[in-house]
């Protein structure tokens, strides 16, 4: 669907030429926009470069305030860790926010198999599930959507009125969405950053459903991927204007919810918060020498710049949540070898991904560095028959649709109900 429907590629241009726009606007009117890139990557690096020591700190701490935390070296193990606790709240129905890290695991997909309703209260989230389609994009997860697409779904699902008023749809899916966060007992919450020094743990969002969820939520189930550490406050504030910078084009996130500890007996927030520190390859990818790529902030700047990314959306990495330019240069060492390898290559060396970063990731020299490993590792001419096999399908339509459609089905997305 994605790359022969017209409209489709339409909306990606679209999507990509609004969100650069208000990006380059945002970045134009910071005074001290080197400066601040600076102290970005410098915040992200001091924690790279110490890995195991912030962690002891940021675990320590966390433990002083009262939560429980344990450790997930992959993603199997940190679903397990995430049923069992929602089987321990008797949880047959949770929420769960807007993070790349949930997707990476496939919480939905094992909450799934347990029986357990796990539902993105992301009004785009929601929308990407009821018409099983996703931009691919970290932060516009519906962006590439028409009106028309949005309320033909909706009419399908709920058999709502007819109507291609934006307000009225959004209005309609918000009130579903409310009645769900009434009732909300548990959540499930990737974290975007969590603060060594003071135990604090950051979401960042525009459309507040971050602070909704730990407002009225009883018990949360923190999820956080052991790079996204800062080590102090003033890190943490370059990092939070970069990522609204790059991602929304504004000077700062339109909501910031931050919590340390459980809330107190008859004070709205969370009883219990339990803490899932997930590790899934990172150490790997720091002591093989391509730390540089986990400086992500998942903000999309790269996403809209890049022409191939434009042209297939996010429906060609290998049903990894990270897309794009940063897909190209993270699937290969997050996913097996022989799936990730293909993704360096979803790339046609325009560059424009290196100046959109604010993080000045080095897409070039990492897909290089990888190619070069990789070279070294596979039989002869194992590359050249999975090319060869991939010329021959896409030349093979009636070959080519059904093994596309089942290859770009994500099986994270279960259609809510
Ligand atoms: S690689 Fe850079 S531009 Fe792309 S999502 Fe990550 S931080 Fe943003």
């Amino acid at each position: 669907m994605t790359l022969a429907d017209p409209q489709t590629r339409f909306m990606f241009h679209r999507m990509g030429s609004l969100a650069a726009a208000s990006r380059e606007k945002a970045w134009a009117a910071t005074p001290d926009a080197d400066a601040l890139k600076a102290r970005a990557i410098q915040a992200r690096d001091r924690v790279l470069q110490d890995l195991p020591g912030h962690l002891a700190r940021l675990e320590q701490a966390v433990r002083a305030q009262g939560i429980t935390v344990v450790r997930a070296n992959n993603a199997q193990e940190a679903n397990r860790r995430i049923v069992s606790r929602l089987r321990e709240l008797h949880a047959a129905d949770a929420l769960r926010n807007h993070h790349p890290l949930l997707d990476e695991i496939r919480v939905d997909e094992a909450a799934r198999i347990n029986n357990i309703r796990l539902t993105p209260l992301l009004l785009g989230d929601f929308l990407a599930r009821l018409t099983d389609t996703h931009s691919g994009h970290p932060v516009w997860p519906i962006g590439h959507l028409t009106v028309e697409r949005i309320s033909e779904a909706l009419r399908q699902h709920w058999r709502v009125p007819e109507t291609y008023d934006p307000d009225r749809l959004a209005s309609l899916v918000r009130m579903r969405l409310r009645r769900m966060l009434l009732r909300a007992d548990v959540a499930v919450m990737g974290v975007n950053f969590a603060v060594v020094e003071d135990g604090l743990f950051v979401f960042l969002d525009n459309d507040g459903h971050n602070p909704s969820l730990l407002s009225l939520a009883r018990h949360v189930i923190l999820v956080l991927s052991i790079d996204q550490m800062v080590a102090d406050l003033e890190g943490l504030q370059a990092l939070m204007r970069v990522f609204a910078l790059s991602a929304w084009g504004r000077p700062l996130p339109a909501y910031i919810a931050h919590l340390q500890q459980a809330a107190p007996p008859g004070v709205d927030g969370p009883q219990t918060l339990y803490l899932i520190i997930v590790d899934n390859r990172r150490s790997e990818i720091i002591a093989q020498g391509f730390g540089q790529a986990l400086r992500c902030i998942h903000c999309g700047a790269c996403h809209t710049t890049c022409p191939v990314y434009q042209q297939i959306g996010g429906e060609g990495y290998a049903h990894s949540p990270y897309t794009g330019p940063i897909g190209t240069v993270i699937n290969p060492l997050l996913l097996k070898p022989e799936l990730g390898a293909q993704q360096t290559f979803l790339c046609d060396a325009a560059g424009l991904c290196a100046s959109a970063c604010p993080l000045d990731i080095d897409f070039h020299g990492l897909r290089q560095a990888f190619r070069r490993r990789r070279a070294g590792q596979t039989r002869a001419g194992e590359d050249q028959r999975f090319i060869a096999l991939w010329r021959y399908l896409i030349h093979a339509p009636r070959l080519f649709r059904p093994f596309w459609r089942r290859v770009t089905r994500h099986p994270n997305r279960s259609q809510p109900r």
